[in-house]
This record gives structure tokens, C-alpha cells and sequence, in this order.
């Protein structure tokens, strides 16, 4: 006795040790058919990691999510291509070995040897033969190749321009990387401004185009759909120029020499009668032109340009305290030759439109704001179509209104308006009709040493020289000096920044700014499909086999700087002639976060949770089973470790049970026929769950309920031990309960699937084996009569669903014809209902 006890205990670690040598034995069990195969193809992709050295609780819900998604589409017979890699460049890298006087190269592919072993003992199913390490020159070397072709084409150029400096990393951010003024890694590190001549990819050119592709991703969530919309914020408007009044006398010999118009980019030129100011940037080169004569003025700008450059660096110019100075010059409306003063303020960014505005107070917020505090005319130039309880009041800024007080635009529409103004800009030459973006141009420049070299040559004759295809890679040097000050440690390896110029052979310097790692994250997913190609990215045909990507999942994090810059990356490769494809992924998932004591698992709150622990005492399967029980992968998940318990005891029993019947000493499954209606029920609610599970994986993905659906077939399976022990349950039925959870619970825990299947004497991987079809006759509820009695006496027989609840057989009675005539006009004094066998009511 003694002995089976033992037998049947469920030992995770040893049937998921046993697993993990055979998996690992067999490298094609995971990967995917060459791009000839006659199956449908499916590219599940989840997001890369970054190589810290541990997987943390939120990695292993992404990676449970796409590689439950990636086992059910294999055993649907789909190709399915499942690869992961390393996101291996980035300062984190530096920042260690400054701490532990390792390499950067040593400690990340220390890391990634550690975060490989974790995924291989949490049973993830990935191709690794297709692995990507991006710090590796060939996979780098073909971001430099890519960043010629888009020199080539002026899709990479070169300018100075303000950025977003972090002095604890010592490098450039994106505007994206400043959160509330403060850099995304550094927390408690204030962003500063400086002015940096700077690596630039040309995004804004696909501007248009990335707007108008996010209606076609119905794939996509709505949410990162409207995150990017805003984040490419495209409006349409009118540009005009006012003309600069002519000087004084004095200035007059002397015309010519400066700025003669300002160009302002209006959205509402409908109103333009109404401006009373115009509003220029403090950077604007009118101001230079203007206080280069002017000290006074000269000061009182600068003062503006410091309280918007700590505006910005506090992460919010919106919110700034709005400021401004008049420069005792005038600027005159094209339309009606009207004289308005020139103000600078603190407010208007150079870098937004055209670092110039028309201040028309009457109807715009904010321009009523500075105007009253500054006493500037505010005048109507809008009426309301509507009258309406406050159409009276300033500012009026809604555009269902009427033209007054604009010569011979009055009486017009604000839309026809705005036409008619627009083409009378242009017939007349002070205009255009023009559309913005709010999308800038991405900054690729990092002052850091840990990234892909730009490839890129100064030579003191011939400038700017790319680097030719044929020397590439550039290799970063390994041997290095890292220290967080005075910009590129790159510039301090002189065997790297010395070099030869490629067109004139003369001696010249190597740029030794390094790759936005966004980069590298661009188009990683196109060198899975061919990842060892070493002639080009990849085989244009392989990737048209595999593109593009049917799911990718990953955090919603990256919902406006990875997803779309690798939008854009696709967009350019596309124009290369490279792919086909317009979008590199067809459906996308953000999932939730894991939390734990409602707070983000961070190691500066002590609340993490480590995946090696829980795996340690409960079991991989366990593990990602709780993971996608826990809440549905959309949610937030709040870690509770008796959840994880309970998982693993509910796989205890799954374990009992398959055994138990499974065993040739019991050999229940060959024995006598049984009672052939004996089981319906049980295949009933089997067939239900199937047909459950396969519609949650078509696109709902409530997993959580996937689970809880097994757990509960699992309860009436062994509610039901006395009739299959008995061979009441024929052994046929008996075998198709037990073979069909075994391959329900395949996409969910792995490990645990694949003993059991074993044990039932299947030959061959589970994962080969067809996924089980729901039978939606057997699926179907059987009905049963009841009759309904009212006051005493039976009225009439209704049909519902067996099983049904009270509520439900309540509302079959109420809805009966008969009952109803009965009933009519009188009052239900009570009801008593017997499930399953009666209903009787009491009226009078
Ligand atoms: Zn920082
Ligand atoms: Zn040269």
C-alpha cells in the first residue's frame, strides 16, 4: 500500500526535470517548418526581454500567455514559429560594470545564459535556434546597413537641436524616456536641456501614413490605437504670414537685411480677424533680429527662455505660468492690413509648428488668459449659430458659429470661412492651407558606449563619409574605459575613433555616438525568420512566408515607442523593396501588470515575488497555470501565493486521477462495456469545455475561465469516481474524459500534460496530437419536463434545459401562456419551486 501511495504523488520537480532533458533532446519539437511547408503558417511573438539576469513574475505572464497561445496552435496543425531572443544593448550593461568591474559584453551574456535557464525550466516552448542576441556584430551590423540606406535616402540626417539630457546617464532621452521631468530610469534625476548636434531618423516623412494605418490594425487594442493617434497628432490648419512693419527711418536704408514676414500656423483661421497680437517663440529668429539692437528686450527674453526651459525639464510646458513681453513692433494682418503688437512669451515652443502664433483672444482659452492678465483688446469675431444661455460670453471657442466683425467674411459659416480664407492666402501668396504633426523626428544619438556604433565617418576633406557596406560591421571595441562623465566613452578608445577616410584615404575620426537601442527592437523580429543569414537582414521571400506577425504580445509600455517606431522601421524596408508587408503585426496584446499589495513588483517596495522561488516549491506548470488564472490577461494581476498553492493541489488531483485510471493494474479501460448511458452527462460537460476553451483561444482570451472550466470538468470527473471505478462509465467514455483533459491542459501546464499523456500509453509529443473537437450534439443540454401547478392544480408541462436553476425554471413557468392567463389580473403570492421537478404557485 505504502508503495502506490508513493506512486501517486504528484513530484513536479521530477516529471519537469524529466521533461525538460527530453525537450532538450529533441531541438525540432519547437521549431518551426521551413517557409515551403504546406501548413498555415502562425508567428506568435512576445516581446523580447532586456538581459538583466532574472525573469521577473510579469516576463513569465507575457511568455505563459504567448506560449499557451503558441502549443494550442501547433496541435491545431498550424506551422508556428515561436522564437525569443535579448534585447542585449542598453546603459543598465555600463552601469554594472562601473559597480562590479565586469565587461559589459561578460555580464550580459552572463545573464542571458542565467535568463535561458529559467526559461527552459519554466517549460517555454521557443525555437531557440533562431535566438537573437542584438549586442552581437551579426545582428548589429545590420542596423548599421539599415541606417546607410536610410542615409541614402535622407531618411537619417544630421542637425544640432535641444535634448533631453540625463546627468546620471550621462546621455540623451527621448522625450518619451522624461517622465515628470525626470529621467525613466532615474526616478529622482532631473532632465536638463542642452543643445547637441545630433543623429536624427526622419519618422516625420511617414507621418501621414502611420496616422492613417491605425485604422486598418482592428487587431490592435483600442487603447494603444488612440495612444499612437495622439502621439502622431496630426492637425489641419491654415499658415499665414503677417508682414513686419516697416522701421523707422533709421532702419529703413537698411531693408533687406532682416526677417521680413512671421509665419504663424493656425488651426482656426476663421478667426484671424480677431487676432490683437502676435506671439512669438523666445529661440524665434525674429527675437534675435529684434533684440540684437536691444539689450533691455534682449534680457527680458532670455529671462522667458530660462522659465520655459524649466518648464520643460519639470516635464509639462502646458502647465507653465504664462509670460510675455512686448517688443514695441508691430506685425500687419494679410486680410485687412490691421497693425497688432509683437509679443515674445514663454509658451510658445520653437519646435511646435512654426514657433509662432496668432494670439486671438476672443475665442481661444488660452490666448484669453495672457490677454487679460496683460490687458490686450480681446474682440468678437464669432457669433454663435445657436443662441444658448452664455453664447454671449468670451471666449466663444466652439466652431458651430457665424463670422461678424470680418469684413467681407462676415455672415459666413466657420467652416466655409476657413476655405475661402485659406484660398485667398494662397491666390494672393501670404498662405497656405497646411497640416502639422505633433510626431517629431526620432533622436537616435547616444552619448554611451553599449549600443551599435553609427556608421559614419568626419573627414576634414570630404565631411561627412559613410561607412562603405563592405567594411561593416563596426565593431565596438572590447576594451574600454566606462565612466558616466564627459560624453561617448567610445571617444576616449583612440585605436576606434582613428581611422581612414574611405573616399580620400586621409586620416579622419570615426562618430562615436552609439544607437537609440529602440533600434535594435525595430525589425529583431524579421531576423528570427532567417536569423542566421549572413549576406543580408534577411531572405525577402522567408519573411513574406512569415509576415505579418498573426499575434504579438507584450507590455502596454511600449504602446507609442516600440510599436511604432517599428511601424515605421517596416515602412522603410517596405520602400527598400525588402517586404511586402505595410504593418509588421496584424494582431497585438497588451497585458496587464503583475502587482502585489496593490503596488507595481519593484525592488525599491521589497514586494517581489522571484519565479525561481515559486517554481522551487510549486512547480513550473503551477506557476503559469496561476498566472493565467489569476485574473484575465488583460487585468492587472495581484499576486497571492495560496493561489499558486492551490494550483498545484489541483494539479495533484488532475495527477490522482489521470494515474488512477491510466495504470494497466487497474484496467478499467479494458474492461466490460459498462452501462452505455452511463457517462452522457460527463461527456456532456467534457464537450462543453472544449468548446469552451478552443472560442476563448479564437481571440477572447479569458484563460482565467480556460482554467477555472477545467477545474470544474475536473470536479465532475471525480464526482463521479464510484460509476468509473465500477466500469458502470464504459472504459471507451472513460479513456475520451481522461485523453481530452490531458490535451486541454496541454497549452497550460506543459510539463504536467506531457507525463500524463505518456502514462496513457499515447505515442508521440502532445503537442503533435490533433486538438479535440467539440461535438455540439453531445455538447447540448438535454431538457427536461416540469410541471407547474397553481393552486394546486397542474395548469401545464414546460420544457427547460436539465439542470437548470431555479431562477431559470421561475422564468419558464412565468413566461407559459397558459400560466399567464391564469394568472392575469391577480397577485403571486408565492412560488415554490422544486429544482428539477416542479413549480407551484400561490395567487389570488
Ligand atoms: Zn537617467
Ligand atoms: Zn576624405
Amino acid at each position: 500500500m505504502a508503495d502506490e501511495k508513493e506512486q501517486l504523488r504528484y513530484d513536479p520537480a521530477a516529471i519537469e526535470r524529466k521533461w525538460q532533458e527530453r525537450w532538450a533532446a529533441d531541438p525540432t519539437l519547437y521549431a518551426a517548418e521551413p517557409a515551403t511547408s504546406n501548413k498555415p503558417k502562425y508567428y506568435v511573438l512576445e516581446m523580447l526581454p532586456y538581459p538583466s539576469g532574472q525573469l521577473h513574475m510579469g516576463h513569465v505572464r507575457n511568455y505563459a500567455i504567448g506560449d499557451a497561445l503558441a502549443r494550442q496552435m501547433w496541435m491545431r496543425g498550424y506551422n508556428v514559429l515561436h522564437p525569443m531572443g535579448w534585447d542585449a544593448f542598453g546603459l543598465p550593461a555600463e552601469n554594472a560594470a562601473l559597480k562590479n568591474n565586469t565587461p559589459p559584453r561578460e555580464w550580459t551574456l552572463a545573464n542571458i545564459a542565467a535568463m535561458k535557464r529559467q526559461f527552459k525550466r519554466l517549460g517555454m516552448g521557443f525555437d531557440w535556434a533562431t535566438e537573437i542576441t542584438t549586442c552581437m556584430p551579426e545582428y548589429y551590423r545590420w542596423n548599421q546597413w539599415f541606417f546607410l540606406r536610410m542615409v541614402e535616402r535622407g531618411l537619417a540626417y544630421r542637425k544640432k537641436s535641444k535634448v533631453n539630457w540625463c546627468p546620471e546617464c550621462a546621455t540623451v532621452l527621448a522625450n518619451e524616456q522624461v517622465i515628470d521631468g525626470c529621467c525613466w530610469r532615474h526616478e529622482e534625476t532631473k532632465v536638463e536641456q542642452r543643445d547637441l548636434e545630433q543623429w536624427f531618423l526622419r519618422i516625420t516623412a511617414y507621418a501621414q501614413e502611420l496616422l492613417d494605418g491605425l485604422d486598418k490594425l482592428d487587431g490592435w487594442p483600442e487603447k494603444v490605437r488612440t495612444m499612437q493617434r495622439n502621439w502622431i497628432g496630426r492637425s489641419e490648419g491654415t499658415e499665414v504670414d503677417f508682414f513686419l512693419e516697416a522701421q523707422g527711418a533709421r532702419e529703413r536704408g537698411s531693408k533687406g537685411a532682416g526677417p521680413e514676414r512671421i509665419r504663424v500656423f493656425t488651426t482656426r483661421v476663421d478667426t484671424i480677424f480677431g487676432a490683437t497680437s502676435v506671439q512669438l517663440a523666445p529661440e524665434h529668429p525674429v527675437v534675435a533680429a529684434f533684440s540684437a539692437a536691444d539689450p533691455e528686450l534682449r534680457a527680458k527674453v532670455a529671462g522667458l527662455l530660462e522659465e520655459q526651459t524649466k518648464a520643460r525639464e519639470a516635464g509639462d510646458v502646458g502647465a507653465i505660468d504664462k509670460h510675455g513681453v512686448p517688443t514695441g513692433r508691430f506685425a500687419i494682418n494679410p486680410y485687412n492690413g490691421e497693425r497688432v503688437p509683437i509679443w515674445v512669451a514663454n509658451y510658445i515652443l520653437m519646435d511646435y509648428g512654426t514657433g509662432a502664433i496668432m494670439s486671438v483672444p476672443g475665442h481661444d482659452e488660452r490666448d484669453f488668459e495672457f490677454a487679460t492678465k496683460y490687458g490686450i483688446e480681446i474682440r468678437r469675431v464669432i457669433k454663435s449659430a445657436q443662441e444658448f444661455e452664455g453664447s454671449d460670453n468670451l471666449p466663444f471657442v466652439s466652431e458651430e458659429g457665424v463670422l461678424v466683425n470680418s469684413g467681407e467674411y462676415s455672415g459666413l459659416s466657420c467652416e466655409r470661412a476657413q476655405k475661402l480664407l485659406q484660398e485667398a492666402a494662397a491666390r494672393k501668396g501670404f498662405g497656405n492651407a497646411a497640416i502639422t504633426f505633433r510626431l517629431k523626428d526620432w533622436g537616435v544619438s547616444r552619448q554611451r558606449y553599449w549600443g551599435t556604433p553609427i556608421p559614419m565617418i568626419y573627414c576634414q576633406r570630404d565631411g561627412l563619409v559613410p561607412v562603405p557596406d563592405e567594411q561593416l560591421p563596426v565593431i565596438l571595441p572590447e576594451k574600454i574605459e566606462i565612466t558616466q562623465q564627459g560624453g561617448s566613452p567610445l571617444a576616449r578608445v583612440p585605436e576606434f575613433v582613428n581611422t581612414t577616410c574611405p573616399k580620400c584615404g586621409g586620416p579622419a575620426r570615426r562618430e562615436t555616438d552609439t544607437m537609440d537601442t529602440f533600434v535594435d527592437s525595430s525589425w529583431y523580429f524579421y531576423r528570427y525568420t532567417d536569423a542566421h543569414n549572413a549576406k543580408a537582414p534577411f531572405d525577402p521571400a522567408i519573411v513574406k512566408y512569415w509576415f505579418p506577425i498573426d499575434q504579438y504580445i507584450g507590455g502596454v509600455e511600449h504602446a507609442i515607442l516600440h510599436l511604432i517606431y517599428s511601424r515605421f522601421w517596416t515602412k522603410v524596408m517596405r520602400d527598400l523593396g525588402l517586404v511586402k508587408n505595410d504593418e509588421p503585426v496584424e494582431r497585438q496584446f497588451s497585458q496587464g501588470m503583475v502587482i502585489k499589495d496593490g503596488a507595481k513588483m519593484s525592488k525599491s517596495k521589497g514586494n517581489v515575488v522571484s519565479p525561481d522561488d515559486m517554481v522551487a516549491r510549486y512547480g513550473a506548470d503551477a506557476t503559469r497555470m496561476y498566472v493565467l488564472f489569476a485574473a484575465p490577461p488583460d487585468r492587472d494581476l495581484e499576486w497571492q501565493e495560496d493561489g499558486v498553492a492551490g494550483v498545484s493541489r489541483f494539479l495533484a488531483r488532475v495527477w490522482r486521477l489521470v494515474t488512477k485510471y491510466a495504470a494497466p493494474r487497474s484496467g478499467v479501460l479494458d474492461e466490460a462495456d459498462g452501462n452505455p448511458n452511463s457517462g452522457a452527462q460527463l461527456r456532456r460537460k467534457l464537450h462543453q469545455t472544449i468548446a469552451k476553451i478552443t472560442l476563448d483561444f479564437e481571440g477572447r482570451w479569458h484563460f482565467n475561465t480556460c482554467v477555472a472550466a477545467i477545474m470544474e470538468l475536473v470536479n465532475e470527473i471525480q464526482s463521479a469516481d464510484a460509476q468509473l471505478a465500477s466500469g458502470e462509465v464504459p472504459a471507451p467514455v472513460v479513456r475520451e474524459l481522461l485523453r481530452t483533459l490531458v490535451l486541454l491542459l496541454a497549452p497550460f501546464a506543459p510539463f504536467l500534460a506531457a507525463e500524463l499523456w505518456e502514462q496513457l500509453g499515447e505515442e508521440g509529443a502532445i503537442l503533435r496530437a490533433p486538438w479535440p473537437e467539440s461535438d455540439p450534439e453531445l455538447a447540448k443540454e438535454d431538457e427536461i419536463e416540469i410541471p407547474v401547478q397553481i393552486n394546486g392544480k397542474l395548469v401545464t408541462v414546460v420544457r427547460i434545459a436539465a439542470g437548470a436553476e431555479a431562477k431559470t425554471m421561475e422564468a419558464a413557468a412565468l413566461a407559459d401562456e397558459k400560466v399567464r392567463a391564469r394568472i392575469a389580473g391577480k397577485t403571486v403570492v408565492k412560488m415554490i419551486v422544486v429544482p428539477g421537478r416542479a413549480v407551484n404557485l400561490v395567487v389570488k
